[in-house]
């Protein structure tokens, strides 16, 4: 094991699971993708699979229900947003009173980062602690997403983060399609802002309302997604929380990671 990447996996906490089940040496770049994500990047090798093809052919027009239902977003919403600048959209969401969940919120999670960052990080919806703070990926999630983005050299400060929901669902709850198509016109409108190099996408929530697919998580891994308009490659990982609940899956999260940064150095498509 070389000093990088033990370094690496020592800051995402990998090294003492990999001892432990004794896989040591599994977590390169031969093991970017589980068996899952690795044949299906074998089978869609350089080229966006059948999500990235209807994200270039609608994601910023439209997104899917979780049974595959095209749900339309508001046409008045999408051309409200579409010449908004930074601070135009900010004050547009803080404002916002599109779903009913401007009534349950504490305040609008806008983003957080680099307005000219390279990396766009996408979750799925503020949680209490987020919805408290009015910052997207704060607590333990939050910290373990910065030793994620550290493990690759990238400062939290360098990228952009921002949710597929600006309001936090009571409970926790996943959103519903309503929610998602009306408030997805302002990550589009985001995306257009930042002209991210790539996308990291965090969870299953937030990749399938991002490429508008119900393709299982397992399965969105692994490849790089093209997100219309302009072919924005999209990687999709594990959420941090769920890797705090699942810390064995840490192992295929830096996989996720390194193939990421294939993926922004123009090495891997
Ligand atoms: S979740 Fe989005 S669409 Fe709904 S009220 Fe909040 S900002 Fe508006």
């Amino acid at each position: 094991m070389d000093a990088r990447r033990a370094a690496v996996l020592r800051v995402l906490g990998v090294e003492r699971l990999e001892r432990r089940a004794g896989v040591a040496g599994a977590a390169g770049a031969a093991g970017a993708a589980d068996a899952a994500g690795a044949a299906d990047a074998a089978g869609a090798a350089g080229a966006a699979d059948a999500a990235g093809a209807a994200g270039a052919a609608g994601a910023a027009s439209a997104a899917r229900t979780r049974t595959g239902a095209p749900v339309a977003l508001a046409p008045p919403a999408q051309a409200a947003t579409a010449t908004l600048d930074w601070e135009g959209l900010a004050s547009a969401v803080a404002a916002c009173t599109r779903c009913a969940l401007h009534a349950t919120r504490t305040q609008t999670v806008f983003g957080v980062g680099d307005r000219a960052a390279e990396w766009l990080v996408v979750g799925e919806a503020p949680g209490a602690d987020e919805d408290l703070k009015g910052e997207p990926f704060v607590g333990r999630a939050g910290q373990l997403l910065n030793s994620m983005l550290r493990a690759i050299g990238l400062a939290r400060e360098r990228v952009y983060i921002a949710n597929v929901l600006k309001c936090r669902p009571p409970g926790n709850r996943d959103p519903t399609p309503q929610e998602t198509g009306c408030c997805l016109p302002y990550l589009h409108r985001q995306i257009a802002l930042l002209r991210p190099r790539i996308i990291l996408c965090v969870g299953r929530i937030a990749a399938q309302n991002l490429l508008g697919v119900d393709t299982p998580l397992a399965r969105l891994r692994g490849r790089a997604h093209a997100l219309a308009p302009l072919g924005t490659p999209v990687v999709v990982t594990y959420h941090p929380a769920y890797l705090l609940r699942a810390p064995g899956e840490k192992r295929k999260a830096w996989g996720d990671l390194e193939f990421a940064l294939e993926v922004a150095h123009g090495r891997r498509a």
